[in-house]
């Protein structure tokens, strides 16, 4: 259960949260904490309506986060039991965890991208198939035996940050969400997770970019048993499509909002070139299991300081680099236990 980025950069621990926020009239930036993850908070966005908010993502499920959503709402003068809505953009805990429980309290509906939608049961409910799958993927990737339960569980803990329940709306590319006084639309960008949603508002010229794009951290783009076959080509396919938009401003769902979305793509896809690179350049020096090239890469730590968590999603990102070659017709797989990797053509 790929979750959310490997920060290159590790923000500075205890600093407080942002403040809440009027980005634009009628529409508010709330953080919401989500503790123990570099990220520190979620923004989950609120738009004012003559019917009552609706918000755009949720937080994750514990009571500290659901007290600071509520806490916040009530900060920009809404009550969360008149919650009409809640829009979010993707599957992971700290954008759906939370947005089961606003519905219980108001009634609200839920939406989210069929595609994301479809993976809830075997993410968070009944997880033993997709153990088995992510074990064999671990195998088949190159990691030694003795850290594989270790990864494989890794992700079981998340399970308590979603609240069960399932979406009511299911949004596809350009449907335009039921949100009065608001022109949103929805934005399919599969890549992070594969019904990952972003909505663009063309009045305001802003793009809510979820996890799709973010200022300064790239998001995690993990190849995994629920990824689909080729999330990079799909992401970078993505940030073309987005880097389109006519926008002012960018509201992304962690760090903070920013202005030059193409420039801000322009260097995503050049960070992913320049993984290529790294990963042609150590199967040029044979080291050609995804595992080896994964220590191989540049993160923002030690590779030895990368665990649990992070450390899978560092193999699923750097699976999901040669897969994305693969596709290019750079690389192939010599299937095995491990898998090799090697030039295409040799
Ligand atoms: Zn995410
Ligand atoms: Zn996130």
């Amino acid at each position: 259960m790929p979750i959310d980025p490997l920060p290159p950069e590790r923000p500075e621990a205890g600093e407080p949260l942002p403040p809440v926020e009027e980005v634009r009239p009628g529409l508010w930036s709330i953080p919401v904490p989500i503790p123990d993850n570099p990220l520190r908070y979620v923004l989950v966005y609120a738009f004012e309506s003559p019917r009552g908010p609706y918000i755009v993502d949720a937080g994750w499920n514990t009571d500290d986060a659901w007290h600071t959503l509520v806490a916040g709402l009530a900060t920009a003068g809404f009550e969360v039991a008149d919650v009409q809505g809640v829009l979010v953009t993707h599957i992971h805990p700290d954008h759906y965890g939370l947005a089961p429980r606003v519905r219980e309290e108001s009634g609200a509906w839920v939406s989210l991208h069929p595609a994301d939608a479809e993976l809830l049961e075997h993410r968070y409910e009944d997880t033993t198939a997709l153990m088995v799958a992510v074990d064999a993927m671990l195998r088949r990737h190159g990691a030694p035996a003795e850290e594989i339960s270790g990864l494989t569980e890794a992700s079981l803990p998340m399970i308590s940050r979603v609240a069960p329940g399932r979406p009511d709306v299911l949004l596809e590319d350009g449907d335009k969400p039921d949100v009065p006084g608001w022109d949103l639309q929805a934005v399919w960008t599969p890549g992070h997770s594969p019904g990952h949603l972003c909505f663009y508002e063309p009045a305001n010229r802003l793009l809510l970019s979820g996890d799709h794009v973010l200022p300064r951290i790239t998001p995690n783009i993990s190849y995994h048993p629920q990824a689909g076959p080729d999330p990079l080509g799909a992401f970078l396919a993505s940030l073309d499509r987005v880097g389109q938009l006519l926008t002012d401003e960018v509201l992304p769902a962690h760090e903070h909002r920013f202005r030059d979305l193409p420039g801000r793509v322009a260097q995503l896809q050049a960070h992913h070139e320049a993984r290529f690179s790294e990963a042609l350049a150590a199967i040029a020096d044979g080291i050609d299991t995804a595992w080896g090239i994964a220590g191989r890469f540049t993160w923002s730590r030690p590779w030895e300081q990368i665990t649990g968590f992070m450390r899978r999603a560092a193999v699923g990102e750097t699976v999901a680099h040669l897969r994305a070659l693969e596709v290019r017709g750079v690389l192939r797989e010599r299937v095995g236990q491990p898998s090799h990797w090697e030039p295409a053509e040799s």
